[in-house]
């Protein structure tokens, strides 16, 4: 289908999409790589007036060291993230959960900050940032304001982002020398996961001393396995250990129902992907 009319503009500084942002009100949205918007579009899901695209604010695109923390610019498109020296150094979660999101040309496009205030369960990029306590950037009329992961995924498509704010960039603690893996289970190549897990691990003389794991699509947000991250610890690299350790993985998990799977399929499912993972991101 072809999207309702609207309007469009591309401000080149933050301050302006702003105050675009809020002369426009209900009527304006963000667009930012588009992937996900264009298609809500185009099914009439949703038909704003405006449309603001972030895509010539220069400072909003890109990676930078800061420190004991990486920063992801909101506008960094999925391929940068994939490719980039910084995000592979010192979160090389985020890179490959980023290089498993469809395909070439929508990696090209879609963005990270778009991937994580769009909030779909099923996304790749939510549960990675949720497992490396990311902190969310967000600017505002009333000035910019940091929010923890925790409080950044909401519900279902639902983040702490305002309808006047604008996501500006997501900083990423260093994970230096930690080992990381994405399983993600699909039946066929480049579809959204049915589960997925994210685990980055840092081991000691072949033991794990700690680790992170985000889950994907076992509830309406990405969900933190703390349980299994503290059984982690201690637990020698080894098949058997890794999967005793994980068998509460699903614990305070809610997953759907769909023509993929039901929550019993996919608790049962993230134990073995959360095996896998584990045990690939100790071994890296
Ligand atoms: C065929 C296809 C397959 C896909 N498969 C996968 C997949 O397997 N895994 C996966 O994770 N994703 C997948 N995606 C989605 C892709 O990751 C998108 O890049 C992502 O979901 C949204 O990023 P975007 O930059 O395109 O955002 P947009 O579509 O432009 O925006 C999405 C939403 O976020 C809001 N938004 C965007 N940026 C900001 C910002 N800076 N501040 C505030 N609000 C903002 C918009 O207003 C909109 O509501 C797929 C997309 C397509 C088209």
């Amino acid at each position: 289908m072809i999207p309702a009319a609207f309007d469009y503009k591309a401000p080149t500084s933050v301050e302006e999409a702003l105050q675009l942002l809020t002369e426009g009100g209900d009527d304006a949205k963000i667009i930012a790589g588009g992937q996900s918007l264009l298609p809500v579009l185009k099914l009439r899901l949703a038909a704003p007036e405006l449309l603001l695209d972030l895509a010539k604010i220069d400072s909003l695109r890109g990676v930078r060291d800061d420190g004991d923390a990486i920063v992801i610019g909101a506008m960094t498109p999925h391929f940068e993230v994939v490719g980039g020296p910084l995000v592979n150094a010192h979160a090389s979660l985020l890179a490959k959960c980023a290089a498993t999101v469809a395909d070439p040309q929508v990696r090209h496009r879609g963005t990270f900050g778009g991937a994580c205030a769009h909030a779909d369960p099923a996304g790749d990029i939510p549960a990675a940032a949720l497992a490396l306590d990311a902190e969310f950037m967000i600017a505002g009329p009333g000035g910019p304001r940091r929010v923890a992961a925790a409080d950044f995924f909401q519900d279902l498509f639902t983040t702490a982002i305002g309808e006047d704010e604008i996501l500006v960039e997501v900083r990423v603690p260093k994970y230096t020398g930690w080992g990381s893996a994405y399983e993600k289970f699909v039946r066929v190549a480049q579809q959204w996961a049915i589960v997925g897990v994210a685990a980055t691990v840092r081991t000691e003389n072949g033991t794990i001393a700690e680790a992170r794991i985000g889950l994907t699509n076992m509830g309406p947000t990405p969900i933190r396995a703390r349980a299994a991250e503290q059984a982690l610890v201690g637990i020698a690299v080894e098949p058997d250990a890794v999967a005793s350790a994980l068998t509460s993985i699903a614990d305070g998990t809610a997953p759907p129902t769909d023509v993929n799977g039901d929550p019993e399929y996919r608790r049962h499912l993230a134990t073995i992907l959360g095996r896998r993972a584990v045990l690939a991101a100790a071994r890296t």
